[in-house]
C-alpha cells in the first residue's frame, strides 16, 4: 500500500467540501444547460383534452361507412358537438375530439364525395383508435422533473409545457484560475527560447465551460513569495473557486504552498499516489471558498482538472451523480506498483457497441502536444504487472 493519500480517499475529501452554492432564478431561455433546483409538477392533465391524433374525420364508432360532413374542427378551437346520425367532423391532429365523437380515421383511409365521405373498401376501424386521451400521459400534479436534473432540450420543453417562464436552478460559482511560472508567456505575446506560452488555462477553460461553468477569471502571477500573496489574497477575496495551476512541486520557487498559508487557506492535502498529478495541492479558504493547486505540467493539470476539480464543482451543484463510465481496454498497459495511473486514451466503439480504449501514453507529464488527439483518461488502480487487454477501467472525457 502506498503511503500517499489514495485517489479516491483524496476525492472523498474534495468532495466533503463540495458544499453548495445556492440557487438563483434564471429565465427559461438562458436555463440551457443549468441545474434545477425545483421539482416541476404538471400543471394541468396532458394531453389537457381528448386531443385527435390524425388528420382525418371524427365519429361515433358504428355509424359509417358512409358520414356526411357536418364541418371542420380546428387545432386550436373549442371543441364541437358531433350531432346524431350518420355525420362527421372533419378533423386536424392536435384538434379537441367533437363532444359526441370516439374514434378518428385518418384522411388516407377515405374517399370524399362532395359532403360524403366513405371508408376505403374493406376498412374497418377500431373504437376510439387515433385519440390521445385526456390525462393519459400525466395527470395534473405529477412530478416530471426533480432537482438536480441538467436542463437539456426535453426537460427546456417540460418547462414550457407546464408554463415556467423563470425556473429555480443552480447558481454557478465564480472561478478564479491562476497560472504561476516566471517561464509563462501569453499567447499573443512575442516568446523567447526561454519561454513557454501559457496553455493550462486554456485547458482547463475548455473543461469548465463545456461543463456550464462560464463564471472565470484567469491572471497569472510571477514565482515571487510576496507577489504570490498579494496576488491569492486578492483572488479569494472574489471568488468561490480558485484553481492554480503549478509552483506547488518542491522546486525553489515553488510558492503557491507557503502563499495560501500565509492568507488563511487550510491545507486539506498535498499529495496523492497518482500519475501524473502527484503534487496534488487541496485546501479551504477562510470563508469556504475552494482552492486547487494544480502541478504546472500540462497533462498533470488537464488531469487533475477532470479528475478532481470538475466532479467538486459538478457535485456542488447538486446534480444527480452520473454512474462511472466504463470502457474496455484495448490493450496491455502497465500498472504502477504504488501509483493510480490516469492514461491518455482515444474511444472508439466495436461492432456492438462497447467502448474500447486505445492507450496514449504521453512521454512525460509535460508532453501535452498530442493531448488533443485524445478523448479523456482511463484510470488504472495501482498495482504489479499488468492490466490486460479486455479490462473494465473508468473513463474520464475531457
Ligand atoms: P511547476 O509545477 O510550476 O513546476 O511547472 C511544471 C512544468 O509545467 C514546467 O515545465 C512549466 O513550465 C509548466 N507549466 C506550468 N504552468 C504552465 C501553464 N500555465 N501552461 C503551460 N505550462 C505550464
Ligand atoms: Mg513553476
Amino acid at each position: 500500500m502506498s503511503e500517499l493519500l489514495s485517489v479516491t480517499r483524496a476525492m472523498e475529501l474534495v468532495l466533503d467540501y463540495a458544499g453548495s452554492v445556492g440557487t438563483e432564478a434564471v429565465d427559461l431561455t438562458m436555463a440551457a444547460g443549468r441545474i434545477l433546483q425545483q421539482t416541476i409538477r404538471a400543471e394541468r392533465a396532458q394531453p389537457p383534452y381528448d386531443r385527435v391524433m390524425m388528420d382525418g374525420i371524427a365519429f361515433r364508432h358504428g355509424s359509417g361507412p358512409t358520414l356526411v360532413s357536418h364541418g371542420i374542427q380546428r387545432a386550436g378551437a373549442p371543441g364541437q358537438i358531433l350531432p346524431e346520425g350518420h355525420v362527421c367532423l372533419e378533423v386536424m391532429t392536435g384538434a379537441v375530439l367533437p363532444e359526441g365523437a370516439d374514434t378518428v380515421v385518418p384522411v388516407e383511409r377515405l374517399v370524399r364525395e362532395g359532403r360524403l365521405i366513405c371508408f376505403q373498401e374493406g376498412y374497418e376501424p377500431c373504437k376510439g383508435q387515433f385519440v390521445h386521451r385526456r390525462g393519459s400521459d400525466c395527470t395534473t400534479g405529477t412530478e416530471l422533473l426533480a432537482p438536480g436534473c441538467r436542463l437539456d432540450g426535453p426537460a427546456l420543453a417540460v418547462l414550457a409545457g407546464n408554463g415556467h417562464a423563470q425556473v429555480s436552478v443552480s447558481r454557478i460559482p465564480s472561478i478564479g484560475i491562476v497560472a504561476t511560472g516566471d517561464e509563462l508567456v501569453d499567447v499573443s505575446a512575442p516568446v523567447r527560447d526561454w519561454e513557454i506560452r501559457r496553455s493550462n488555462e486554456y485547458a482547463l477553460t475548455g473543461a469548465l465551460l463545456s461543463r456550464g461553468f462560464n463564471c472565470i477569471e484567469r491572471s497569472v502571477v510571477p514565482d515571487d513569495l510576496a507577489e504570490t500573496v498579494v496576488a491569492l489574497r486578492e483572488q479569494l477575496s472574489r471568488h468561490d473557486v480558485l484553481i492554480l495551476s503549478g509552483g506547488v512541486s518542491m522546486g525553489a520557487f515553488d510558492h503557491v504552498p507557503k502563499a495560501l498559508s500565509k492568507i488563511g487557506v487550510e491545507r486539506v492535502f498535498h499529495k496523492v499516489a497518482q500519475r501524473p498529478g502527484k503534487p496534488l495541492w487541496f485546501g479551504v479558504g477562510p470563508e469556504g471558498q475552494r482552492v486547487f493547486g494544480l502541478p504546472g505540467n500540462p497533462v498533470s493539470a488537464t488531469t487533475c482538472g477532470v479528475r478532481y476539480v470538475m466532479p467538486m464543482l459538478l457535485a456542488g451543484q447538486g446534480l444527480c451523480r452520473p454512474e462511472p463510465y466504463m470502457v474496455m481496454l484495448d490493450a496491455e498497459v502497465d500498472l504502477i506498483p504504488t501509483l493510480t495511473r490516469f492514461l491518455p486514451v482515444k474511444i472508439r466503439h466495436d461492432a456492438a457497441g462497447q467502448a474500447l480504449a486505445t492507450p496514449c501514453p504521453m512521454p512525460t507529464s509535460g508532453d501535452f502536444s498530442f493531448l488533443a488527439s485524445t478523448d479523456g483518461f482511463v484510470e488504472l488502480p495501482f498495482g504489479e504487472g499488468v492490466a490486460s487487454r479486455g479490462t473494465a477501467a473508468m473513463f474520464h472525457g475531457w
